[in-house]
């Protein structure tokens, strides 16, 4: 029979995978010397197999097993107290692989029973705190093994509390914990579920819950959202308990070697006095800095910094680690790489670096390339702001304005509509994770810098601030209140997760500036990156804002941008509308002149470095005002809405993007085509009279045959005639082009991948309306993730790879790029980062594909992107 329980003493080089990360960090910290209660630890593997059969044969034989041996180290029995030795009693956790904070459930306390109470009042002299024990555990247990809705617990937690007149849980006498246990007893009992009073079926059962946690709505959830794969499982991890909760040498508290917004190094934190972990990390009581404790307890503040530095040789990276203070005794309860800022991300990998603790690859490969935009986070402008009406804990950096929103449903009801919201809440817990994820800012009324608000917004990238005490929520009336201040559903703030500030109504913000330390990374980065970096661009200013971001060249410029401006709309329609060549002629003319304008503007931006222009894409009726709009106008009477609106009946089409676009729209009306390239061309040609160095590109959008190729090849070079030459080149967008990439790549001199088309097409699902169903089925995991996003390597990649090396056979000087949205995000330039030339991305994510581009270089040609 194969193992699959493990103690601490045991779990010596035995995977993450295998003990779940809590599991891991554990063992990792008690060989390295450092104080951990005893723990036995149930393997991922025996959670796969029991959600696959329902149970695991011999296991529970394993455990006992280990569970003796657990009495052994500790001298204490499993739930029977003897004399003054008290009870043992073991905390049951989940701990998956990867981690995901506050998805799964806890149980603390475990083994107590009515027998249990009686011999931890004795050893501990305490019966206040017996049955404070027992009636936390009842509730746990209650809530995630029985089922029952934890609010039952807490509001009659509330009614005791509203009889006794008292406030504060702590006022509570030890007779009325015990009351308040009885009563707990009696509910479980009368709704059919009773609490098992025999300590080995406590665990049984919680064992066996917390494997199901994993299969949790909110554990899904994240895992979609983290693209945490479905299979992985969780271990359990049973601990003999420590209590931070016997007295005031007594505490418990979370702990980062660095701190986790800012990056600063040094120990960081928070603790709170006589209380349990679940006190701080569910954010029910404001904990006080770690700083603190310099001024009444120093030998233990020196001691959690030699903890620190020691966590952070032995892990090489930054920790968040949970320890417990039971009478002046420290503890470590978990350890983990902790989850930090974009901006924290950068400055710990620089200065691990620096230290010597990493190499500086080592630093290259680990921040987040995806992250990096969140770095330049917009932030509020000072010298225009007005005073705040709130203040709390800065907790995830960058400033965010928004709709105030209560609740899931509210933060869907408004996001739908397209307005950005702030989630309001008292404090967070996992069930508003929808919340969280679509709103721009989260802002919490409790809970401090390691709540669940707190840690999830750091995960999300999302700007938050926490605990502002001020700060009252009442989420069923839609409304908060600020001492005399209210507001309700729906009206504007500003947080700035920075500073802590909120805001009444939308404040100014500026962009941050670009981060030295990030220059620095990219820096080292820059020479394991072999892909090329342009920009999809079609401004100057977003030209300049690319090339500052270090992008080599545009290799996207999409002209019918240029075609929505206000002024030139007109000339727009005029053009279509032309019914003699004079007309279409004249339309032409003044439109020549603003792209020229316009390609001058950008040729300069990008002087000395590739400008890939591409063809007007769109079809003609993208340029009319909507049909209803032109009909009520033809109904009033005026006649150009009246010519517009036969036109665009002509022109409407039931499937516009698969109608008469592209290539398709420029080789039938041969005379835009002209215009453009004669913009472009005589655009070059002037600047470089002027002394610049322009080198533009042209493409045409949309082929699906060399035919199209050859035809447009054709028109240009009539123009090339008489400018001379200028690379040409055609999207490879649908799925025909791919396929025939050998016939067409004798004809171009480059390959540009439209990824958004391309995917739409080999999925045969719309851009537009995708929306509709793609997020459920990434969330039914019937899409690992969603390919719009993230480029599908199995289906589009096959098409690309098989484009580039047929075209690449077919013609060897062929230059290869990447301009979909793909070309942005870290995973999909991995991928083809060992296939193309080039990637192109939207200004602010070309920062994103250097770091992943030099990250694929690090892990040496055809690595799997992960
Ligand atoms: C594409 O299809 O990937 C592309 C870059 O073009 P557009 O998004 O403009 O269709
Ligand atoms: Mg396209």
């Amino acid at each position: 029979m194969n193992t699959r329980v493990y103690l601490l003493s045991e779990a010596r080089g035995l995977s993450r995978d295998l003990l779940g990360g809590k599991g891991y960090g554990l063992a990792e910290m008690a060989q390295a010397g450092l104080p951990v209660p005893p723990a036995l630890i149930i393997t991922t593997e025996a959670c796969r197999r029991f959600l696959r059969e329902g149970a695991v044969p011999g296991l529970w034989e394993e455990v006992q097993a280990k569970l003796a041996a657990l009495e052994g180290l500790t001298g204490k029995r499993f739930g029977h107290g003897e004399g003054v030795t008290p009870p043992l009693l073991v905390s049951v956790r989940s701990g998956a692989p990867v981690s995901m904070p506050g998805m799964m459930d806890t149980i603390l306390n475990l083994g107590l029973n009515l027998e249990g109470v009686q011999a931890l009042a004795r050893a501990t002299g305490n019966p206040r705190f017996a049955w404070d024990a027992f009636r936390r555990l009842l509730a746990m247990y209650g809530e995630v093994v029985l089922g029952e809705k934890a609010e039952v617990f807490e509001e009659k937690l509330s009614a005791l509390k509203e009889r006794r007149g008292v406030v504060s849980d702590a006022e509570l006498s030890p007779e009325d914990l015990e009351e308040l246990s009885f009563q707990y007893l009696h509910h479980l009992e009368a709704r059919g579920t009773p609490f098992p009073m025999d300590p080995w079926d406590q665990l049984q059962g919680a064992i066996m819950a917390v494997f199901r946690s994993w299969q949790n709505p909110r554990a899904r959830t994240y895992r979609r959202i983290y693209g945490i794969p479905e299979d992985l499982g969780t271990a359990v991890v049973v601990q003999a308990m420590v209590f931070g909760n016997l007295g005031e040498d007594s505490g418990t508290g979370v702990g980062f070697t660095r701190n986790p917004a800012t990056g600063e190094k040094g120990l960081y934190g928070e603790y709170l006095r006589n209380a349990q972990g679940e006190d701080v990390v569910a954010g029910i009581r404001t904990p006080e800095p770690l700083e603190r404790l310099k001024e009444y307890a120093p030998e233990l503040y020196r001691e959690l910094e030699g903890v620190a530095l020691l966590l952070e040789r032995h892990f090489r990276d930054m920790q968040d680690f949970e320890f417990t203070v039971e009478r002046g005794k420290l503890y470590l309860l978990q350890t983990r790489a902790g989850k930090r800022t974009a901006q924290a991300a950068v400055k710990i990998a620089v200065e691990m670096a620096k230290e010597g603790v990493i190499t500086k690859e080592e630093a290259v490969a680990r921040v987040e390339a995806n992250a990096l935009p969140g770095l330049l986070r917009p932030a509020v402008d000072r010298d225009r702001a007005p005073e705040p009406i709130l203040k709390g804990l800065p907790a995830s950096p960058g400033a965010a304005v928004g709709h105030a929103v209560f609740s899931n449903e509210a933060a869907e009801r408004f996001n739908a509509q397209g307005l950005p919201t702030i989630l309001v809440r008292p404090e967070t817990t996992p069930e508003d994770i929808t919340g969280m994820y679509l709103s721009r800012g989260i802002l919490t009324a409790r809970g401090g810098l390691t709540s669940h608000a707190a840690v999830v917004a750091r995960g999300l990238g999302v700007p938050a601030v926490v605990g502002a005490e001020a700060l009252r929520v009442y989420p069923e009336e839609g409304r908060a209140q600020v001492g005399g201040l209210e507001f309700n559903e729906g009206e504007v703030l500003t947080i700035d997760g920075s500073t802590g500030e909120v805001y009444l109504g939308a404040v100014a913000l500026v962009e941050s500036a670009g981060e030295a330390l990030l220059q620095e990374l990219l820096a080292w980065a820059e020479p394991h990156r072999r892909l090329g970096v342009r920009a999809n661009a079609d401004t100057p200013e977003d030209a300049q804002r690319a090339r500052a971001f270090g992008a080599e060249g545009i290799g996207l410029c999409r002209t019918e941008h240029m075609f929505f401006h206000e002024e030139r709309i007109p000339w727009v329609r005029r053009l279509i509308l032309a019914r003699t060549p004079e007309e279409e002629a004249e339309a032409l003319e003044r439109l020549f002149a603003f792209q020229k304008t316009d390609f001058k503007e950008i040729l300069k931006a990008m002087d000395g470095l590739p400008v890939t222009v591409r063809l007007l894409d769109p079809p003609l009726h993208e340029f009319l005002p909507p049909l209803p709009d032109l009909e009520e106008k033809a109904r009033a009477g005026d006649e150009e809405a009246q010519a517009l609106l036969e036109r665009a009946k002509a022109l409407h089409e039931q499937n516009p993007m698969l109608g008469f676009r592209g290539v398709r729209l420029l080789l039938l009306r041969p005379a835009i085509f002209r215009m453009q390239l004669r913009a472009l061309l005589e655009a070059a040609k002037e600047l470089k009279e002027e002394g610049f160095d322009p080198r533009p590109e042209v493409m045409v959008p949309l082929v699906a045959d060399p035919k199209e190729v050859e035809r447009a090849k054709a028109l240009a070079e009539e123009l090339f005639q008489e400018y001379g030459p200028i690379p040409f080149g055609t999207m490879i967008e649908t799925p025909r082009a791919a396929l025939l990439a050998a016939e067409i790549a004798p004809l171009v001199d480059f390959f540009s991948f439209g990824t958004n088309d391309l995917t739409q097409m080999a999925f045969g699902l719309s851009r537009d309306d995708a929306g509709k169903f793609l997020p459920r089925y990434v969330e039914e995991g019937l899409f690992p993730f969603d390919p719009t996003e993230r480029l599908d390597e199995k289906g589009v990649g096959r098409l690309l790879r098989l484009a580039v090396e047929e075209g690449r056979r077919a013609n060897p000087r062929l230059k290869l790029g990447l301009c979909g949205e793909h070309g942005g995000e870290a995973r999909s330039v991995q991928f083809v980062a060992d296939l193309l030339d080039y990637t192109s991305a939207s200004p602010f994510r070309v920062l994103t594909a250097r770091l992943a581009a030099a990250q694929a270089g690090l892990k040496g040609p055809k690595a799997l992107a992960r």
